[in-house]
């Protein structure tokens, strides 16, 4: 389907709500039946029409089938955010007694449930390097029903070859996740490589202005709705209609914020790697990037976020650095209008930086819509500091 076509009428119809052109923010809990028999139907199977916005709203309805369609997929869920997509996701394919393998060092929540919360319900998991595939294929126990995947990672951007793997899952009739919040669908398609169930973190590029918390789930019809009439319904994560029509005025103009963003990070990477004070830059599509060939083959662009890796001595030079920065902002997050800067060693309990370890020296940056040459100016007189 026509990019074009999704984000601009799909799933729209005007003639509805006065030929506006906006949506209308469908606020409401609720919807009404004229007859018991018009109830009964819906009650019997809400994942087809209008009953409670718990599970469907018109608003978010609209959003729905232009994820869907985004991701090459037959439906699509929205959740009140990305780590409640993960939640449900996970937990809607496994039962007590089965077992994970998933790549090491994924989103942290994502860890934090398969580390923390599965295994008191007897569901276990194993961390492996994603990098090589054989890694999966050793991992795979006759329990293993699931496999989890975040292809690249958003701070060193390890990749999985993403075909191989779920090559090898389906040979073990074993379903595959990939959180592609990274990517995007418009830089890659993982239903094309394979996945079962792909999802993203909606806060990130699909917001695209730093104001919604969201994720999306896709998938076929016949997964998402058992998701549907079971841990979604149940979980009740979902979004408000007007969160919903944030996204959907996100999305038209998504493709030109991702290019704008990828077009400036690349231009700042390769600036940033003439720096003396820069040891290394990690960006998938830059050719030194130990996974470039693989990016090129199932990724299709990758937009602003990168990490550097300062020649530092010190905490405090790396501080210095990060303190110094006027336009970009400090914080968590990314994907939005605003340029950002989120240094590893925040995460580090006071003390706790090593200077041998190159990752306590990392700084990941994400450039926004701000122009290039205003951006390096700031960046110069920070690394001067260091
Ligand atoms: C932000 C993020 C999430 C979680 O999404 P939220 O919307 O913050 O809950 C999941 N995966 C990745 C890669 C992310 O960056």
């Amino acid at each position: 389907m026509d990019l074009s076509y999704i984000i601009n009428q799909l799933g729209e119809d005007r003639e509805l709500y006065f030929n506006a052109i906006a949506p209308p923010i469908m606020q409401t809990s609720n919807f009404a039946f004229d007859t018991v028999a018009d109830m009964r139907a819906l009650l019997q199977d809400e994942y087809k029409g209008f009953l409670y916005s718990r599970g469907n709203n018109p608003t978010i309805d609209i959003l729905r089938q232009k994820l869907a369609a985004l991701d090459g997929a037959e439906d699509a869920l929205v959740f009140g955010s990305g780590a409640a997509a993960i939640f449900v996701a996970v937990l809607s394919q496994v039962q007590q007694g089965d077992h994970i393998v998933c790549v090491k060092d994924p989103y942290n929540w994502a860890r934090q449930i398969m580390e923390n919360i599965l295994p008191r319900f007897g569901v276990q998991t194993t961390f492996v390097d994603g990098k090589c595939t054989e890694n999966f294929e050793k991992a795979i126990q006759p329990n293993t029903r699931l496999i989890y995947l975040e292809s690249p990672n958003s701070f060193t951007f390890e990749l999985q070859d993403i075909a191989a793997i779920t090559k090898l899952a389906k040979s073990k009739n074993i379903i595959t996740i990939l959180d592609n919040s990274y990517s995007t669908p418009l830089y890659q398609q993982p239903a094309g490589l394979g996945i079962d169930l792909c999802l993203q973190s909606a806060t990130k590029f699909i917001s695209g202005h730093s104001d919604t918390v969201a994720g999306v789930l896709t998938g076929s019809r016949e997964l998402l709705r058992k998701i549907f009439v079971s841990e979604f319904l149940s979980v009740g994560s979902v979004i408000a209609p007007f969160s919903a029509w944030l996204l959907l005025r996100g999305l038209r103009t998504m493709e030109i914020r991702l290019k704008r963003s990828q077009e400036s990070a690349q231009d700042i990477c390769q600036w940033l790697k003439k720096q003396p004070q820069v040891e290394k830059v990690c960006y998938p599509l830059d050719p030194d990037f130990p996974q470039y060939e693989l990016a090129q083959r199932q990724m299709k662009g990758a937009a602003g976020l990168f990490t550097i890796q300062l020649k530092a001595n010190s905490a405090a030079q790396v501080e210095r650095f990060c303190d110094a920065l006027q336009h970009f902002l400090m914080a968590v997050s990314w994907g939005g209008h605003e340029s950002l800067i989120f240094p590893a060693c925040a995460a580090l309990p006071e003390g706790g930086f090593q200077v041998e370890e190159p990752k306590h020296r990392m700084v990941r940056i994400y450039i926004g819509l701000e122009e290039p040459a205003f951006l390096k100016a700031d960046l110069a007189q920070a690394l001067a500091q260091i």
